[in-house]
């Protein structure tokens, strides 16, 4: 996947900026506050419909203007195809070669990209909420199926919870409704459980081998889906179910006590060792940091198994907080197979490989130039 040029329109910081990218390793290199990280945020925004550093797309809207819009020009596996994302007070857009998709899902996946930011080692040290969201975005941008699944999921999770609310201020034992709402609650938890799983396998099986080269062999990375509610087999979507009726079945009365859903999807956690530790608790800052680069690096080769191509890749200011022999291993996984956008503040810390064969951007409030 390539980004060929993108145009900017009342995007943060950007009045109006139209660039042009190399099909290797691009690098925007400015001081703080001038803009890096925002065009960053601009590409993962056209590729995944949403920002990866806030949750309300209004921000993206430059101040004191009525909408924002990001298109990009770039190449895909089905050839070239053009992207627009437009935010403006009513919403979000998004249109693929001119055409306006009606759900989100299917605008998402058009093109993948993979972030990396310093914000990432939240992953392994955050709460269970990061890891999920971690793997909703993923899987997300491979199975547009499963995006819609979880936003249905999250509506009826909504819908049931103030039906809870509502049993317990009327202490209500009409089970009723509530039988209806987890029925249908529950064919949704028990695609997205299943869906979880197999993605953690899958990340397994790129991660390990990938952790176990950076720590030069001296570490085993363990990954581990905790669904909130066990499941006795997370492979068989019938099974998952049946486990699921069960649970449910005998908790409801607790739930209307506490008037909310108690388990489910919304509670689901991801678990990593190394060395049968958890790195969570007892890792040190640079094998959490570790771990965090492996999973990255390991959702690069997913997507590649998973969709037939490289997805772009974007690394926030991470690449000189490596030490060389990272940096390294990082450049020897993409080795001129992905495309990637790196932020720095200064050149000096980038590798020389790197230095050599990248296209070179400043970026000053807003203004970004290409150095020949
Ligand atoms: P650092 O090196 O510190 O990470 P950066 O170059 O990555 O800096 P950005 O986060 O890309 O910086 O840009 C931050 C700037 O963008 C801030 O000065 C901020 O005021 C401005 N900014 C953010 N949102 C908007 C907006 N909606 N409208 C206008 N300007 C904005
Ligand atoms: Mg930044």
């Amino acid at each position: 996947m390539l980004i060929r040029k993108i145009e900017l329109t009342s995007y943060r910081n950007y009045e109006h900026t139209a660039l042009s990218f190399g099909e290797k390793v691009n690098v925007f290199i400015g001081e703080n506050a001038q803009g890096k990280t925002n065009l960053l945020e601009a590409i993962y925004v056209i590729a995944l419909a949403k920002s990866h550093r806030s949750s309300k797309d209004k921000e993206l809207i430059r101040f004191d203007k009525d909408f924002s819009r990001v298109h990009v020009e770039a190449e895909n596996r089905t050839g070239q195809v053009e992207l627009d994302f437009i935010i403006s007070q009513k919403g979000k857009r998004g249109k693929i070669n001119g055409l306006e998709q009606k759900r989100l899902s299917d605008y998402v996946g058009t093109i993948n990209v993979v972030m990396f930011a310093p914000e990432d080692l939240e992953l392994v040290k955050g709460s269970p909420q990061i890891r999920r969201r971690f793997i909703d975005i993923e899987l997300g941008q491979i199975s547009p199926v499963y995006l819609y699944e979880l936003s249905h999921y999250g509506k009826i999770i909504k819908q049931r919870n103030v039906l809870l609310k509502d049993m317990q201020i009327k202490r209500s034992t009409d089970f009723t409704m509530l039988d209806i709402l987890t029925d249908q609650m529950i064919e949704r938890a028990a695609f997205i459980t299943k869906k979880r799983a197999e993605f953690t396998t899958q990340l397994e099986k790129w991660a390990v081998p990938i952790h176990q080269s950076i720590s030069r062999g001296k570490e085993a990375l363990r990954l581990e889906y905790i669904p909130s509610l066990e499941v006795s087999d997370k492979g068989n979507l019938s099974k998952i179910k049946v486990d699921m009726q069960t649970r449910y079945e005998a908790k409801k009365t607790e739930e209307v006590r506490r008037g909310t859903t108690l388990f489910g999807p919304h509670r689901d956690d991801l678990a990593f060792t190394i060395n049968d530790l958890d790195v969570q608790k007892y890792g040190s800052q640079g094998q959490q940091r570790t771990t965090a680069l492996s999973l990255k690096l390991a959702e690069i080769d997913l997507i590649h198994d998973e969709v037939g191509e490289f997805p772009i890749l974007l690394l926030d200011d991470v690449l000189s907080e490596l030490d060389d022999y990272r940096q390294s291993h990082l450049l020897e996984t993409i080795q001129n197979r992905v495309q990637t956008f790196v932020t720095t503040t200064s050149i000096s810390g980038l590798h020389e490989r790197v230095r050599e064969e990248a296209c070179i951007f400043t970026v000053n409030q807003g203004e970004v130039k290409r150095m020949e």
